[in-house]
């Protein structure tokens, strides 16, 4: 079929250009109807110089009168154009000699540019520059009646290139069931000049329900393929897990009992477990992440942990080994900070099977680790991690159970369609005795009061956080950076003051939150590397400058590092003014929530969930066509589509999954 030929069987295309559009996730000759316009141009109307106006983006066409080179600040070459309603100037900073002649008095011309107003001290007459023009010896012909679509493209790759391609692909007889909607992907690659702007919203929304269908539907096909899949069973059988309980310090919340039995109940299967958990900051993840390696090791199984950062692997390694080694467990840590020397013999301990349980950052997926008898992998704040990445480390087991957790609470809505592959459960209780957090919006003009408010909480021998966007002062952004911010407030307050941000060594940055966690630093200034999972329960003031410039999940994330004792904590999100309203209104859910699947929710409202999904911060593309910010309302539909294409018309399915998910490409990726 023409749709799952290469793009190197048309023709013109060769490896160089086939490399690009892989680029752009085009493999096949049918991945190329898939990819859609970001948006159009109306080229299909000449507008009269007379009418032009600036800022303007449009087609233009007259005569040219005068062709002149201009000594401004810059040499640039004039050209004036007529037709009979007014002029118009063509200004060109880089030129060639052909292009002059090209372009003599009396030549027609016909432009597309953006319209503005020319340099100053040049009479300032509207003008553009560098348009793009098709010149004609006579009248030329009327223009395309369509909208010219702009491609998402990639280096080297100009848009008429992949437009003519693309007209190729449209050229060719698609069949009408061949699971691509081709009636509407032709319609949004050339709409009718007249195409009102609902139109092309409903038809994207067309392809877009096809495309999240056939995630659906990817996600379900791997559901499957697990529960043909055969893990280490891991039932009960030693106490050891009772013997933490004992020896904890404090009570699992009712929350964390439900969610060690869902997990335990998975492990003692043969079926490998796949399951996420949901909990909000502080919730308790790490402790229920406990009891499963716990279960792993009571058959003489490894489990490997892995954390996003060499920070949060530390503590959690401090954690597990405090809870597990007492119970005859060995834990190690392996980070990539460690000398080889290091590295090595922790790697033999692991392939030997002398420990049992590998905490670490992405250095436990290395080609270099291998272990003995993995029957369990878990992943923190799963978000920041790819797919795969998840499966990197799923590979150095066979078939381990896997245990994925996050912070970031998702709608639920979204949970079902995203993660339709994986089982659920959700933390959704504080461990008691922690005191609400009092978040203030402030301007920045109050920054004083602010500094003022941090000495009196270092006074009463407390501790505080200020985060800042930037690490060192910027030309280009104007927010606050924290190098220069600590050297300030280290000279203002009486108190010792940390530093960490992600460009210092990984030793620095473990040493600057070990001084915190003792309390030898008072104040720690970071960047937002701090984010993640971090613990010191004696910090109780969070200071966050320009909070208008974070996403709410990020917000939320910083500021539950307070709030982890008894005393009375606060946030401060001191906002540089003005504020925009849309900006007013996302830290005043900050201010009113401590909620995180409420702030989700309203995340999702207000800006949609790529930041949510952490989409950008693994930089995997979710989705071709489908925008969650403008298409979540379909999911409803697609799990129901999504359904009744498996029970009822599976050859529907594989047409879906095929134009969508070939699995050549892998294109599809969560
Ligand atoms: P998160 O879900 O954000 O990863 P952690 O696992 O880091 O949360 O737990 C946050 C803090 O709460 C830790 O200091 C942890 O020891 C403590 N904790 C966890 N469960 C309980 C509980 N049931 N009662 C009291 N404190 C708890
Ligand atoms: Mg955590």
């Amino acid at each position: 079929m023409i749709a799952d030929q290469s793009v190197e069987s048309l023709k013109g295309v060769g490896p160089s250009l086939r490399a690009k559009l892989e680029r752009l996730g085009i493999f096949r000759v049918g991945d190329l109807l898939l990819h859609l316009p970001i948006r159009y141009q109306d080229r299909s109307r000449i507008v009269p110089l007379r009418d032009v106006s600036p800022q303007q983006e449009c087609l233009v066409q007259g005569q040219v009168v005068d062709s002149t080179i201009a000594y401004g600040r810059r040499r640039s070459w004039l050209v004036t154009i007529e037709d009979g309603t007014g002029y118009l100037g063509l200004r060109f900073f880089h030129f060639s000699k052909r292009q002059q002649s090209g372009l003599q008095p009396g030549t027609y011309v016909r432009c597309f540019g953006e319209v503005r107003f020319g340099p100053r001290g040049s009479g300032r007459g509207l003008e553009m520059a560098h348009p793009e023009y098709r010149t004609f010896a006579s009248e030329p012909p009327d223009p395309e009646p369509e909208l010219t679509p702009i491609y998402p493209t990639t280096k080297g790759l100009g848009q008429n290139r992949l437009r003519g391609l693309i007209d190729r692909a449209l050229s060719f007889d698609w069949p009408s069931d061949s699971g691509t909607p081709y009636q509407t992907l032709a319609y949004l690659h050339r709409p009718p000049a007249d195409a009102l702007a609902e139109e092309i919203e409903k038809a994207q929304e067309r392809v877009a329900l096809d495309e999240l269908t056939a995630y659906y539907l990817v996600m379900k096909q791997r559901q499957r393929d697990r529960a043909k899949a055969r893990a280490r069973p891991l039932p009960q059988s030693a106490q050891l897990g009772r013997e933490l309980l004992r020896r904890l310090g404090f009570r699992l919340t009712q929350a964390q009992r439900r969610v060690v039995t869902e997990v335990l109940e998975d492990l003692s299967n043969e079926t490998p477990m796949l399951r996420l958990l949901q909990g909000d900051v502080g919730s308790g993840k790490t402790v229920v992440a406990a009891f499963a390696a716990i279960r792993a090791a009571e058959h003489g199984c490894q489990t490997a942990l892995m954390a996003p950062t060499e920070i949060l692997a530390e503590q959690h390694y401090v954690n597990f080994s405090a809870w597990l080694e007492p119970l005859g467990i060995p834990v190690l840590l392996l980070t990539g900070s460690q000398s080889a020397k290091e590295r090595a013999a922790r790697q033999r301990a692991l392939e030997e099977g002398h420990a049992l349980v590998a905490v670490g950052t992405h250095a436990l997926f290395q080609d270099k680790v291998n272990f003995n008898a993995l029957a369990l992998t878990i992943v923190d704040e799963q978000h920041r991690f790819g797919v795969h990445q998840r499966m990197a480390l799923r590979s150095k087991g066979a078939a381990p159970h896997q245990l994925v957790m996050t912070a970031t609470p998702i709608p639920r809505t979204l949970t079902m369609a995203l993660y339709a592959d994986m089982d659920v459960s959700v933390l959704d209780e504080l461990p008691p005795g922690r005191t609400p957090i009092d978040t203030r919006v402030i301007s920045d003009g109050r920054k004083e009061a602010v500094i003022r408010s941090v000495a009196e909480a270092l006074a009463r021998g407390e501790q505080a956080y200020w985060v800042c966007p930037l690490i060192e002062d910027s030309e280009q952004l104007d927010a606050s950076a924290a190098e220069p911010t600590a050297h300030r407030l280290a000279q203002q307050l009486e108190h010792p003051v940390g530093l960490l941000h992600g460009r210092m060594p990984s030793e620095q940055k473990a040493k600057a939150m070990i001084e915190f966690k003792e309390g030898r630093t008072r104040l720690l200034v970071a960047t937002t590397v701090i984010e993640v999972g971090v613990d010191v329960p004696n910090a109780t003031l969070m200071v966050i400058e320009n909070p208008e410039r974070m996403g709410l999940a990020q917000l939320h994330q910083l500021r539950g590092r307070v709030g982890r004792s008894e005393k009375a904590s606060r946030c401060l999100l001191l906002y540089r003014s003005p504020l925009s309203a849309a900006a007013r209104q996302r830290l005043s859910v900050m201010r009113d929530s401590q909620d995180g699947f409420h702030i989700a929710e309203k995340d999702l409202e207000l800006r949609g969930p790529g930041e949510l999904l952490g989409a950008r911060q693994t930089g995997e593309q979710q989705f071709r066509i489908a925008d969650l910010a403008r298409h979540s309302h379909l999911i409803p539909e697609v799990l129901a589509r999504g359904e009744r294409l498996l029970e009822t018309d599976p050859a529907t399915a594989r047409e879906l999954l095929n134009a969508w998910a070939p699995e050549d490409n892998g294109h599809i990726a969560v």
